[in-house]
């Protein structure tokens, strides 16, 4: 089974990769210890977090938590990978701001919504139901793959 996430305020940055990564992730910013404790119980979450003693405390209530010591996201994808086995698909992308799946649309749909340069040049798009955010695969797309995959892949194979 996929494993989904759930991350604590310090790592903003880390569950933006893992949602383009299309891994579940959510992410909780100025979230008490008890309330992110009880989301990833319920929720069947494992909690991520720069915090050792909320692994701790998490692990003693039988949440799966996971130490991150990594300041470099790359290292922490890696390190995911190998514990977890965890593969990235950036085909399977959820919204980098929400965590929602994105939907693919027609082109008309985001004219005007999207600057013209963009909008001539790429011709597939996603939105996010729920945020509205619009998403391309611009030239930066192709180095968020590199980074994935090559988190995904231990260095060492
Ligand atoms: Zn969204």
């Amino acid at each position: 089974m996929v494993p989904r996430f759930l991350l604590d305020g310090m790592l903003g940055s880390l569950a933006r990769w893992l949602r383009i990564g299309g891994v579940d992730t959510e992410y909780r910013k100025d979230t008490p210890d008890d309330i992110l404790i009880e989301e990833a119980l319920e929720d069947h979450r494992i909690l991520l977090t720069r915090d050792e003693a909320l692994v701790n405390r998490a692990r003693k209530r039988g949440v799966e938590a996971i130490y991150i010591e990594a300041e470099v996201d790359e290292e922490a994808l890696r390190q995911l990978a190998e514990e977890l086995g965890l593969t990235f698909d950036p085909t399977r992308a959820r919204c980098p701001k929400c965590n929602h799946a994105v939907e693919k649309v027609a082109k008309a749909e985001v004219a005007g919504k999207v600057p013209e340069g963009t909008y001539a040049a790429v011709d597939d798009y996603w939105v996010c139901p729920s945020c509205g955010g619009i998403y391309w695969r611009g030239s930066h797309w192709l180095r968020i793959v590199e980074t994935l995959s090559s988190a995904g892949h231990p260095a060492h194979s």
